[in-house]
């Protein structure tokens, strides 16, 4: 019942390696988000996929029918770019049904198809205008819009949301996602951006150089990381030092930490970051009785105990963590 399987894809360009051994499995209906720093190999991935690119090694497999060597126009998926791409000199409609002529589609369909695919995306009452016309999210509905009236088996989404303001952004997450949900549509969608993935996604795998280093549920990743780097690039985490010399660290997230009454270890407050709910802290632990003696720690507090406890930089405060 897996719709998607990458076994073993490697990539190398000249000396230099890509992609390597990277697996994965895609069930039928999932939304599942590439996550990882610039330049670890998610776009390159994401071509092999499509077929725009091939593997050095390893394979792809679509319903259990190994497809490495089909070409792209074979493979029968949508695809949207950060950038929208759209002919700046046709309407709205006219770059939706640009891509189903060149399809062969009847001259009806065409027609027929693309109005479908603009209510999809709801923007019907912008048809007949040009891109330039229309705002950047609007512009990337349309590319979606696109991408989506030619029927495809799967949607292959390169960070479209990352050239847009941040509210639009917000919106269109929410869009795309319940789009996902109407037509259930297996997704990949590539991001560097952790928030992104963790509200969007069935499934995130989080790479780094060239490798994918976990995949899970977004709680899974968030929650239960399996690697420090996971920890650190999805959301924000301190790093402690149990023993001095020694390797092993526990990690904790700045929101799990506590402000207590007087039981916890004794911190003087460096930094205030007033993020809206809650207040970022920096904190020293001056408590010299304690292994954590002089570490730096990141603490969120919700604004109201900050408030209450009129926090501010110079405070002292004890933590529990
Ligand atoms: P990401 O999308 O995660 O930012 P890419 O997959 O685009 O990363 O690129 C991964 C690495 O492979 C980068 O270091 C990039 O420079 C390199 N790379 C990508 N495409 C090519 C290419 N055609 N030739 C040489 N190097 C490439
Ligand atoms: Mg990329």
């Amino acid at each position: 019942e897996s719709f998607l399987r990458v076994e073993g894809v490697s990539k190398h360009f000249d000396q230099f390696t890509a992609l390597n051994h990277v697996s994965f499995d895609m069930k039928k209906n999932e939304f599942v988000c590439l996550l990882g720093p610039s330049g670890c190999g998610k776009t390159t991935l994401l071509r092999i996929i499509a077929g725009l690119d091939q593997p050095s090694n390893g394979q792809i497999y679509v319903n259990g029918k190994d497809i490495t060597s089909l070409p792209p126009a074979k493979r029968n998926f949508g695809i949207v770019f950060q950038s929208y791409a759209l002919f700046p000199n046709l309407t709205a409609l006219k770059n939706i049904e640009f891509g189903l002529k060149t399809k062969k589609y009847p001259k009806k369909q065409v027609r027929e198809k693309a109005l479908e695919a603009l209510e999809l995306v709801d923007l019907l009452h912008v048809k007949d205008q040009l891109p330039a016309q229309l705002s950047g999210g609007q512009q990337q509905r349309v590319s979606l819009a696109r991408a989506l009236a030619l029927s495809p088996d799967f949607l292959l989404l390169d960070e479209p949301l990352s050239a847009l303001d941040a509210k639009v952004r917000e919106k269109l997450r929410y869009e795309i996602r319940s789009i996902h949900e109407r037509i259930g549509i297996p997704t990949i969608m590539v991001t560097h951006d952790q928030e992104e993935a963790l509200t969007m996604a069935d499934k995130i795998i989080v790479m780094n150089h060239a490798q994918i280093v976990q995949s899970g549920t977004p709680s899974e990743v968030y929650n239960h990381p399996n690697h420090p780097f996971v920890a650190d690039f999805i959301g924000s985490i301190n790093f402690i030092n149990q023993q001095p010399n020694e390797r092993d660290v526990v990690a904790i997230r700045p929101e799990h930490i506590r402000v207590t009454d007087d039981t916890g270890v004794l911190s003087t407050v460096e930094n205030v970051e007033f993020k809206g709910p809650i207040y970022r802290l920096m904190v020293k632990i001056i408590e010299p009785s304690s292994f954590l003696f002089q570490q730096q720690v990141k603490v969120d507090i919700s604004a109201h105990l900050a408030h209450s406890l009129n926090i501010k930089k110079g405070s002292q405060l004890p933590i529990t963590l």
